[in-house]
């Protein structure tokens, strides 16, 4: 296999842009420099793939170069099955990734049904080929962390120690958020290579190998109160443990292993390189050993949260895999987004991406720089970019997350395509987001837990979020399941327009961004959110509310 990189600068391969920056955003996903396992597709989050396979890869890359601008392709579970007449305004590619009937909706199943090439498990921004390397969660991780210090300890987290783990792609962004809130992060990861990677790119300061010297640097840059990430090698389940009976209680304690899927989440006793002959060999002895170390996991974060630490999980549907092995924290443990996330989300706020489809960096610093000009009575969003520009560097296509609200995004998004249009950006810009967001996902245990109106499991939401983008003309537009929490246990779409500089990128980033967040607004006053009832009466909002 030879290394795969996205194209960067203005030589088109496609027949226009808008095919061109999706071909771009596919590639980037498999880059080496942020994708987990390229070589079998993974972008991140445990296995979530881009293609269902090679040769399926192959042909979608084909397809793309040669798609007319008034087709669409459709992409079922990662594989191309179609090309339809559309129309200009259409998007070019419509998905649906690892959806299936409720009722079959198990990994089991899903396992089955994936043996016989028959589907293929696209996480979020992997199925979407919206995923940007672990920048894209790190502003996600920031605001988790920045409410986790406004709510517990005066808005910082200076002096405190923050027990996590899991250094993956997702993960990485952890340590980057807490160290940049001031705090000190412990990190467990069973994965020693992975250790390394993230030391290399700066994503952790040391790398330790026992839990005693994890405790002697944390307490020693406690004490001079300066910021730290650790690394400490080993499983998580262990290393909580051990640190809870040596009577060490963290301020913070999370997780965020793959736990969501049983075939990526380590099980103590065995090292990750030994996981996946033994899952093919004895899966019996490897259920068991999964179920005792979940059970021994969440035992140690629900003794953390008896003692006083602030505890929660952080979407990867921990609490569940330990209900079904035998430990129900769920009274007792909170998770991220219903705890910390969900205000942002009654004004629209999401995660709203760009990426330079130029290669070039400076096309994301001078977007920066207007992002700066415009917002510059924003503290939250000046000090976000101040930090990620500090402490981030680029990998893969340049790219930058800043969460915005309903309205921000669609003014934003216009200004990106008049820079694109008047050439002070060197070529189009692909503007996307996570599936994290307001309108586009039904996750009970993690977005939708505990709503005000019970309407946790309501999935209708996403569904109508992705009709309406196509509606309004998304380059690309997709509905999926499983993403975070695993099958069965969420909903979700993804959305992208490619911002080319023309006017009818315009009409697509003005209709498509308004609507992607308004609806996302209306979910939560239909919910029953008093600030989402107001910010729907605002004169900004284009949509009409109806009941
Ligand atoms: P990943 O597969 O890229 O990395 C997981 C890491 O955990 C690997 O490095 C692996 O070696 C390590 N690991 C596995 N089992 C372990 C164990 N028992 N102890 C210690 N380390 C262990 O996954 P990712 O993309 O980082 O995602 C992690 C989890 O977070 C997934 O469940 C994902 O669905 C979830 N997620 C959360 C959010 C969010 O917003 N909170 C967003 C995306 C994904």
């Amino acid at each position: 296999m030879s290394v795969i990189k996205s194209p960067t600068g203005k030589k088109l391969h496609c027949k226009s842009w808008q095919q061109e920056g999706l071909l771009r955003l596919l590639l980037n996903c498999l880059d080496p420099d942020i994708a987990k396992k390229p070589k079998d597709l993974i972008a991140y989050g445990g296995r979530g793939k881009v293609a269902r396979n090679w040769e399926c890869l192959e042909t979608i890359i084909g397809t793309l170069k040669n798609l007319e601008n008034d087709e669409t392709l459709l992409i079922q579970s990662g594989k191309p099955v179609g090309v339809f007449k559309t129309f200009d305004f259409s998007p070019r590619v419509v998905m649906a990734g690892a959806l299936l009937v409720p009722k079959w909706a198990t990994w089991e199943t899903f396992y089955e049904l994936e043996k016989k090439g028959l589907t293929s498990y696209g996480q979020s921004t992997a199925g979407s080929w919206a995923f940007i390397g672990t920048q894209g969660i790190l502003q996600g991780t920031w605001e988790t962390f920045l409410q986790v210090a406004l709510k517990h300890f005066n808005g910082c987290l200076r002096k405190k120690i923050v027990l996590t783990s899991g250094l993956g792609e997702m993960g990485s962004a952890q340590p980057l958020a807490i160290t940049g809130l001031k705090g000190i992060a412990i990190i467990a990861e069973v994965d020693k290579n992975v250790i390394k990677k993230r030391l290399l790119s700066n994503v952790i300061d040391i790398m330790v190998f026992s839990v005693e010297d994890a405790i002697d640097i944390a307490v020693e840059y406690k004490e001079r109160g300066e910021p730290i990430s650790i690394g400490l090698l080993g499983n998580a389940a262990d290393i909580y443990e051990k640190l809870f009976e040596m009577g060490f209680i963290p301020d913070v304690v999370t997780d965020q292993t793959p736990a969501h899927d049983r075939k990526s989440y380590i099980p103590s006793g065995i090292l990750p390189e030994e996981a996946s002959s033994l899952r093919e060999t004895d899966p019996v002895k490897y259920e068991e050993m999964f179920r005792n170390t979940i059970i021994r996991h969440v035992k140690a974060m629900v003794e953390f949260k008896d003692k006083g630490s602030v505890v929660f999980e952080y979407g990867n549907n921990i609490r569940e895999q330990g209900k079904i092995s035998g430990i129900d924290a769920f009274n007792i443990i909170p998770n991220f987004a219903s705890e910390y996330i969900r205000p942002l989300f009654f004004e629209g706020r999401g995660p709203f991406r760009w990426v330079a489809l130029s290669g070039d960096p400076e096309d994301i610093y001078r977007t920066d720089e207007v992002l700066l000009t415009l917002f510059k009575n924003d503290r939250k969003i000046v000090d976000w970019i101040d930090f990620v520009e500090k402490r981030f560097s680029f990998h893969g296509l340049p790219s930058r997350v800043c969460w915005l609200n309903f309205y921000e995004r669609a003014l934003f998004g216009k200004i990106i395509n008049e820079m694109v249009k008047s050439g002070e950006l060197k070529a189009p810009v692909a503007i996307t987001r996570d599936h994290m967001d307001a309108a586009s996902m039904a996750s009970p245990y993690r977005e939708t837990e505990n709503m005000k109106d019970g309407s946790d499991a309501i999935a209708d939401w996403p569904v109508l979020n992705a009709m309406l983008n196509a509606g309004c003309g998304a380059t690309l537009v997709g509905v999926f399941q499983g993403g975070g929490v695993g099958i069965g246990y969420s909903i979700h779409s993804g959305m992208t327009i490619i911002a080319d500089g023309s006017k009818e990128a315009d009409f697509r980033l003005e209709r498509a961004l308004q609507a992607d967040a308004q609806l996302g607004v209306i979910r939560y006053a239909d919910a029953g959110y008093d600030k989402a009832k107001e910010i729907v009466k605002s004169t900004l909002f284009t949509a009409k509310v109806i009941s």
